[in-house]
């Protein structure tokens, strides 16, 4: 019985739905720690496989495999946008990291990407800390984000990035990048939102905060002299710019008719629902910052970050998604496309050009 469902689950790999020319699938499993993982290269071409490892308790084998297929490569679209030398890839392990997690175990993946030989280059994402990163890193040199490999938490960068890109769409609506007075909502104070929030309090923006966890809107109020509104009201504030900084698809067929704010702009990933939500958005007017050309900056961090040197050239290239959006707005104007198709084009573009050089 056992190994018939094995034989099923694996035969099933390339005809699945989110499979798409991926180049290897690592199934990897580990008796003595209970490691279960999935470790999914999507695409080399532009250097080595760069995507965080997502620790979740993944109902089924599927479920896991589907979540490694799609985030691999939506890291190989992310990482070509940004310019990096990296390709896409994504691992999973099949544990609950509250009550699952161990040393043992997270050495055992360590070894897992070890064995690929540096094709993959695995860094941290749900479920999995800078800590559990230095953890890992004591199996293999190919573990990225930590203290010792580079600048650690990639949050920050992120933040940054957020904040640049937000001004880089705010500008390419009001010919200003000025942001006094400029009414935003940002939906999610966790580790990249509140920095999201401290920049834009910095910068003058009369701000609106949301959150679930109730001790974090009240510092947020209180530094920032932030009004709050209902987590599930958000999207639909009265304000300029909408920063979802929480959950993805939070940009849906119900929500979209529902928003006030000309700009979407915020950290989230995989925001839009469907692909089509990115026509709605234009359709209605709204500037939509595509999702993973916004939060590039921790993978930026993770990836240009080298020991002892600072992070000069880190935040030089996290600055410079402003103008990356700015291509893409000026694109999506000319094109009449919604800007989160013309950001995949630009990152089919890059890998092209790749592969006719080579
Ligand atoms: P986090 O877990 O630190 O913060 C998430 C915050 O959102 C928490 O404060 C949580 O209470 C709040 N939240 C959860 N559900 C909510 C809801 N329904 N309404 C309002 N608030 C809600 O996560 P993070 O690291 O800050 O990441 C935020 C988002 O940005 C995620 O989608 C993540 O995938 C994406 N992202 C993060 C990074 C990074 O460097 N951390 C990089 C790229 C993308």
């Amino acid at each position: 019985m056992n190994v018939q469902a094995k034989s099923f689950a694996v035969s099933g790999v390339f005809e699945h739905p989110e499979f798409d020319q991926h180049e290897q699938i690592l199934f990897g499993h580990d008796a003595q720690s209970g490691l279960s993982s999935i470790i999914a290269i999507h695409n080399t071409r532009l250097g080595p496989a760069l995507g965080g490892c997502r620790m979740w308790p993944y109902q089924s084998t599927n479920e896991a495999l589907e979540d490694a297929l799609r985030l691999s490569r939506g890291m190989t679209f992310k990482n070509a946008l940004a310019g990096l030398e990296l390709g896409g890839g994504k691992s999973v392990i099949i544990a609950d990291p509250r009550r699952e997690k161990t040393d043992a175990l997270l050495a055992a993946f360590g070894k897992q990407v070890h064995s690929l030989g540096g094709r993959y280059l695995t860094a941290e994402d749900v479920g999995i800390s800078s800590i559990d990163m230095e953890v890992i890193s004591t199996a293999t040199p190919f573990a990225k984000g930590t203290q010792s490999t580079g600048l650690g938490d990639p949050s920050p960068y992120t933040a940054l990035g957020v904040f640049c890109g937000l001004k880089a769409a705010v500008s390419h609506i009001n010919d200003s990048a000025d942001l006094q007075g400029v009414r935003v909502c940002v939906q999610g104070l966790g580790h990249v939102g509140y920095r999201v929030a401290q920049y834009l309090h910095e910068a003058g923006a009369d701000l609106t905060v949301a959150d679930i966890h109730q001790p974090t809107l009240q510092r947020a109020i209180q530094t920032f002299g932030a009004k709050t509104i209902a987590p599930e009201e958000a999207h639909s504030a009265d304000v300029d710019v909408f920063a979802p900084c929480a959950l993805g698809a939070g940009l849906n067929r119900k929500t979209i008719p529902e928003i006030r704010a000309s700009i979407v702009a915020g950290a989230a990933n995989n925001q839009l629902a469907d692909q089509q939500d990115g026509r709605r958005l234009k359709d209605r007017g709204i500037l939509y910052a595509p999702d993973y050309a916004i939060n590039a900056g921790g993978v930026i961090s993770i990836a240009m970050a080298r020991p002892d040197e600072g992070d000069h050239e880190v935040r030089r290239r996290t600055f410079a998604i402003a103008d990356t959006l700015s291509m893409i707005f000026r694109r999506s104007d000319r094109e009449g496309l919604p800007p989160s198709d013309i950001a995949d084009r630009m990152a089919q573009e890059r890998l092209d050009d790749r592969s006719k050089a080579a």
